[in-house]
């Protein structure tokens, strides 16, 4: 573990290293609260190149909290697809109602951290950034440059690693620039000391980092607990239709795709025409979860049929055009572009 000069050092290098290299990213430019918020849950498991289009949307669509609170769950739900993790689009959108109906934003980390969707991480990034608050942000891009910087080799994601990570962290904290700090170090960890092949020569903290120039220390930290074994789930979708209508359902309130528009997996009455496989099936991975999924089509003998057989999956008939202005998962909408048009 390093000692607080070192820490210092650390924090004067990071400083003068983010003011000449920090992204122009759009919600630094002219930062609010919500804006911040805003990033800070997009960009949980999202790319910043992939999270900046949707930040942009959200804005367009939802300019305040107010606008977000008064959409319904599905809109904003519409507005994620193509994110995932589309539990964090509803529990933004529970957040924002919280707010609204507060009639102000939290004002603190504690405050934030009340807030579904939102944890220390989250908090912390928004406390310091849109209130100045003195509170270390730790993600997962912070967790690799310290533990790299100070030689933690606990996990990162056991508890005795955490706590060594946030020691260091809070002791590099700039009490004068919190905002600043915590997105320098983040920022550090996306461009220089990245999970591969870190940039040394390039890096502000390198003098006393344990890990400088150290392929070796690179490979193992941060260094992470066993991995959960990935399931495998073998989904059967059934995609039932006549003339251009089919069947589609809303998943459960709960678990993956939670409220969001997919296909049964229930067959259909014998009296309906089977058709065979509709396309290759096709493998889509989720977090923890590998999807094998193959999609079997039928014809109905008749619109009622359809009907009767939507009632019984708890589902709805509609067109292809409809089902696309619903909030679908990303593996329907692989299946949209592939069968819609047949
Ligand atoms: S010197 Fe290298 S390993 Fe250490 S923090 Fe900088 S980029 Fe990462």
């Amino acid at each position: 573990m390093t000692n607080l000069n070192n820490a210092l050092v650390a924090q004067a290098g990071l400083r003068t290293w983010y003011a000449n290299h920090a992204r122009n990213l759009p919600w630094r430019l002219k930062p609010s609260l919500y804006g911040t918020w805003l990033s800070e849950i997009l960009l949980q498991q999202t790319q910043v190149e992939t999270g900046r289009p949707k930040w942009h949307l959200f804005m367009e669509r939802f300019p305040t909290v107010g606008h977000l609170a008064r959409a319904s769950e599905s809109e904003v739900l519409k507005a994620w697809e193509g994110l995932g993790y589309y539990r964090r689009a509803t529990l933004l959108h529970k957040a924002s109602r919280i707010i609204e109906a507060a009639g102000e934003f939290p004002m603190s980390y504690d405050a934030w951290l009340k807030l579904p969707g939102v944890g220390p991480y989250t908090a912390a990034a928004i406390a310091s950034i849109g209130l100045g608050e003195a509170v270390a942000a730790v993600d997962g891009n912070v967790q690799r440059v310290v533990s790299r910087w100070a030689g933690i080799a606990d996990p990162v994601d056991g508890k005795t690693g955490a706590q060594a990570i946030q020691t260091v962290a809070d002791a590099w904290l700039d009490h004068d620039a919190p905002g600043n700090h915590n997105q320098a170090v983040m920022e550090l960890g996306a461009l220089v000391c990245k999970p591969r092949k870190p940039l040394c020569t390039l890096c502000p903290i390198s003098t006393h980092c344990a890990s400088a120039n150290n392929p070796d220390m690179w490979g193992v930290l941060p260094a992470k607990k066993l991995k959960k074994k990935v399931q495998r789930w073998e989904l059967t979708w059934h995609i039932a239709r006549f003339e251009n209508n089919i069947v589609a359902i809303k998943r459960p309130e709960s678990g993956v795709w939670a409220n969001m528009w997919a296909f049964p997996e229930t067959p259909p009455p014998s009296h309906f025409l089977p058709l065979g496989a509709l396309m290759k099936p096709i493998t889509h991975l989720l977090t923890h979860r590998r999807i094998e999924a193959t999609f079997q089509g039928w014809r109905a003998p008749s619109k009622a049929a359809l009907e009767a057989y939507a009632k019984e999956v708890a589902g709805e008939v509609m067109t292809w055009n409809a089902l696309k202005k619903r909030a679908m998962p990303r593996l329907v909408t692989k299946v949209f572009d592939a069968l819609h048009g047949e």
